[in-house]
């Protein structure tokens, strides 16, 4: 599978298996699964309550730790220096992993003026070698900016809301031009994107199904995507992009689907505090 270089010489499997809404009965034979079929990057979240299911599924797929990416996030109630360290460390405990590969703050809550804080118990993780690199989520305008003025460390991703009606061209061109690499979430606006008649053509025109070519499309414009599918066929179809050729014209048409379909949360006013 192709990988990534992040901005701290660590590299990151481009394609990651999303387990938002894997319930947590479900998590650890969905993570051996994804990993039985190719996949070698689970991305989880605190917030998603299925991290003992998921670290349970890395250890007992009985793939070498260092052949598997795990991301897992940082929830809005741990924000602040010394709340974020124990979260992490709560985090760890429950994956059972010696080390995690990636630590996100999940939402900027900007209500809360403690982001640049939390920035610094991240830093204070990686420098220690707890956790290979640290990133944001959903940091978008001004919230980036204000985090890097303070940052040591510049964060080695943005994982966003990214797909074919919900593009952020401006965040997604603002994080790399500091260097960040750009991970979509929703990729495939969570299944609302596949019917656009766009998509279906392209797709029977080059023999994939809708899913295939929107993975591509993220896949030729160098973000790492992270499907979530609680079927086995599906996800296995997500992963199997290898072979599938788009044009420029064929991205560009893609392109002209953005519509401002964010399906996600409303970053400026999100947070469950009790979560
Ligand atoms: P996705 O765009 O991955 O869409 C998932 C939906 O698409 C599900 O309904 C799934 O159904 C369907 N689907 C998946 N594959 C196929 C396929 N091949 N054909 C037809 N339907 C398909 O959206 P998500 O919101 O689930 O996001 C994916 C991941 O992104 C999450 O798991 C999480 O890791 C991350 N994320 C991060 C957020 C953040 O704030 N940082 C917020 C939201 C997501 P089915 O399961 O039945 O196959």
């Amino acid at each position: 599978m192709s990988a990534i270089t992040l901005n701290n010489g660590v590299t990151i499997p481009q394609i990651g298996y999303g387990v938002f809404q894997i319930p947590p009965a479900d998590a650890q034979r969905m993570t051996e699964a994804a990993l039985a079929v190719g996949y070698r990057h689970i991305d989880t979240a605190a917030g998603y309550q299925n991290e003992e299911g998921v670290g349970s599924g890395v250890i007992s797929s009985g793939i070498p730790r260092d052949e598997i990416f795990v991301t897992t996030k940082l929830w809005n109630a741990d924000q602040g220096y010394e709340k974020a360290l124990a979260a992490y460390e709560t985090s760890r405990k429950k994956l059972g992993l010696d080390y995690i590969d990636l630590y996100l703050i999940h939402f900027p809550v900007p209500q809360k003026r403690l982001y640049a804080e939390t920035w610094k118990a991240l830093e204070k993780l990686y420098a220690e070698g707890a956790v290979r690199a640290i990133g944001v989520s959903n940091f978008k305008f001004p919230y980036l900016d204000r985090l890097l003025a303070g940052a040591d460390v510049i964060p080695a991703v943005h994982q966003i809301e990214v797909h074919p009606t919900y593009q952020q061209a401006e965040l997604d061109a603002l994080t790399r031009t500091h260097g960040i690499a750009v991970e979509a979430y929703s990729p495939l606006g969570r299944g609302a994107d596949l019917t656009a008649p766009i998509i279906v053509e392209i797709a029977e025109r080059v023999g994939a199904s809708p899913a295939q070519v929107i993975m591509k499309w993220h896949l030729d414009r160098g973000r790492v995507v992270l499907p979530k599918s609680a079927s086995v066929d599906r996800l296995t179809e997500n992963l199997r992009v290898d072979a599938i050729e788009l044009t420029e014209s064929d991205l560009t048409a893609i392109e002209t689907l953005e519509e401002g379909l964010r399906t996600g949360e409303d970053i400026e006013t999100f947070d469950i505090p009790n979560r």
